[in-house]
């Protein structure tokens, strides 16, 4: 018989094994930022987002059903991976050096760019249109902090979903919402009345994020690998093509000639 002591260390089990034996990943991804991970009208979650894990799941567990989805938003996703409440997020979670203190990052499997939605014949054509304008944002992004940083008059109204900042521009509270070009196709695809600016403020390079820790190293070192063999077979752009389709082609972009600090974000 075996006596355990009250300080005996807790051996931490590798993630890779531990998802392999429990036969399903458990991963963390939006449900209201659409093409990324939202639910449709027929009340499953879809998504590039979602393929992407998808992807994982069968070229990890050879099944690409084997995944439990769990909800999280921008502000919480940070913690859903390091509470370990989920194995990853695949959440369009930008890369910055001030996360990558907190959370692993795969390779990165899209670059987004932050960008500014009005409504249509807004005053706001331009991003040197914004100083003192109330910007909408969404608490957890990096949008909210470049936009913070860029326009430290400007008023920001922050919320924890996608769905609620956008109610919040068609009621009229704010005179643009910024995020990822990504999201805010989505919102402009079904409705009209909306568009995005040209300027990008940022480049937002997407990665998957894991906690941090020995036990982690070998699914991170596997899911970097199935990345690699998704941007090499032509998965990624497929899932681009599939997801975002022309809408880059129609309402084009440029990088503007403002200057953040990305080491803040
Ligand atoms: N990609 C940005 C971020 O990671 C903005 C989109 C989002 O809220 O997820 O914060």
């Amino acid at each position: 018989m075996s006596v355990t002591t009250g300080c005996a260390k807790k051996e931490k089990t590798d993630l890779l094994k531990e998802v392999k034996s429990r036969g399903k990943i458990i991963v963390g991804v939006k449900y209201d930022a659409k093409p990324f991970g939202f639910i449709d009208q027929d009340e499953k979650i879809k998504g590039f987002d979602v393929d992407l894990c998808k992807e994982l799941a069968k070229r990890i567990l050879g099944d690409e059903n084997a995944i439990e989805y769990q909800q999280v938003t921008s502000s919480n996703r940070i913690f859903a991976v390091t509470s370990g409440t989920v194995d990853l997020i695949a959440a369009t979670t930008s890369i910055t050096p001030k996360r990558a203190q907190i959370i692993n990052f795969s390779s990165p499997y899209y670059i987004a760019g932050q960008a500014i939605m009005v409504p249509h014949g807004s005053p706001v054509k331009s991003i040197n249109d914004l100083d003192g304008k109330k910007i909408i944002v969404v608490l957890g992004s990096t949008s909210e902090i470049n936009i913070r940083q860029l326009f430290p008059k400007a008023k920001i109204l922050g919320f924890r979903t996608y769905t609620d900042a956008f109610s919040a521009l068609r009621n009229g509270r704010g005179d643009a919402l910024t995020t990822d070009d990504t999201i805010i196709y989505g919102f402009i695809a079904e409705n009209p009345g909306y568009i995005m600016l040209k300027d990008r403020i940022t480049r937002e390079p997407y990665g998957i994020g894991f906690k941090k820790g020995q036990e982690v190293e070998s699914f991170v070192e596997t899911v970097n690998f199935v990345l690699q063999e998704l941007q090499e077979d032509g998965t990624l752009a497929m899932l681009e093509d599939k997801w975002l389709g022309d809408l880059k082609t129609v309402h084009g972009e440029k990088l503007a000639k403002v200057k953040v600090n990305e080491n803040k974000s």
